[in-house]
């Protein structure tokens, strides 16, 4: 495995499993943000419409001299924006921001009840384009996706979910796994807030690797694509710098269990209709 590892979807394209994401990066900042990360060797970035950052991160990868078709782009749409017609719409303005002929994953940001399974519907018809390589759902739980596979023509490819050793998220998991769909891990790293865990500490330091990394290569490990965020050059480098080192067995068994259910965002059975 190295950085631009990649990972086979169900709809047979291939996915980076190592991403850079960029919640909360202003869009005047992600410009340098997303250049430094190409730079570093990243070739997969996770944005969103929500996250008012579409029009910077277009304007990097557009401008990095580095062929469109080697880096991978994923965003979503936004709570407000479910239903046919309205996702449709949302598509193209975020199409018309990232200034792209077209988007790898286009993913259903969160599970708005009664409306979601009509806005799959639209991302259907997009995948039906040139514009739109593969479509997904991210916060879809078990019972989400059960719902969906009700009423879709197509399952989505991948659900991005939050992810990380204190929140394992085990049923949602293995329900992706029964049924072809590829977990990707958003604040992977716990949005930073356990890097000094002592347990994972005394750990990281036997693989002579930071926390964050070895959280990182834990992702990798058990198949999970990743995203960490970060706008800072040295720690974007820390992050992909993981390809050195496998975990041990008891290691990876002692992280898979960790599980706290300790959330750095929303529940997706809290997500109401607008
Ligand atoms: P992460 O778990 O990636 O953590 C980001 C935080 O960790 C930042 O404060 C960052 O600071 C810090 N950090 C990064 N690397 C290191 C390091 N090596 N050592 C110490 N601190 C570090 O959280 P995010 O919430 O940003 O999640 C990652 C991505 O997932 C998002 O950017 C977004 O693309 C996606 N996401 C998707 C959601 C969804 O609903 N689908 C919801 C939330 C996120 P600094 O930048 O200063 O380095």
């Amino acid at each position: 495995m190295n950085i631009s590892s990649s990972k086979q979807l169900s709809n047979g394209i291939s996915i980076p499993r190592l991403g850079l994401g960029v919640y909360k990066v202003p869009d005047d900042q992600v410009y340098d943000t997303v250049s430094n990360a190409l730079d570093l060797g990243y070739r997969h970035i996770d944005t969103a419409s929500f996250y008012g950052n579409e029009e910077g991160v277009g304007k990097a990868v557009r401008n990095s001299g580095i062929p469109r078709e080697d880096i991978f782009v994923t965003s979503k749409v936004w709570n407000d924006d479910h239903g046919y017609e309205k996702a449709l719409k949302a598509f193209e303005q975020s199409m018309e921001k990232l200034g792209f002929d077209y988007l790898d994953l286009f993913l259903i940001h969160w599970p708005v009840p009664e409306v979601f399974p009509d806005t799959w519907k639209a991302l259907e018809e997009t995948n039906k384009s040139e514009h739109v390589r593969a479509i997904g759902v991210s916060n879809f739980l078990d019972h989400h996706l059960e719902e969906l596979s009700k009423t879709a023509s197509e399952m989505p490819v991948i659900d991005q979910i939050e992810l990380h050793p204190k929140l394992l998220q085990t049923s949602t998991v293995a329900y992706c796994r029964e049924h072809n769909i590829a977990v990707e891990s958003w604040s992977p790293l716990g949005r930073a807030k356990y890097l000094d865990d002592p347990l994972l500490v005394k750990m990281a330091i036997k693989y002579n690797k930071s926390v964050a990394q070895l959280i990182i290569r834990w992702h990798l490990e058990n198949d999970f694509i990743v995203i960490p965020k970060s706008t800072n050059a040295s720690r974007q480098k820390e992050n992909a710098d993981v390809f050195d080192f496998e975990i041990a067995t008891e290691d990876m068994n002692f992280m898979n269990k960790m599980n706290e259910d300790f959330r750095v965002g929303s529940h997706p059975n809290t997500i109401k209709r607008f």
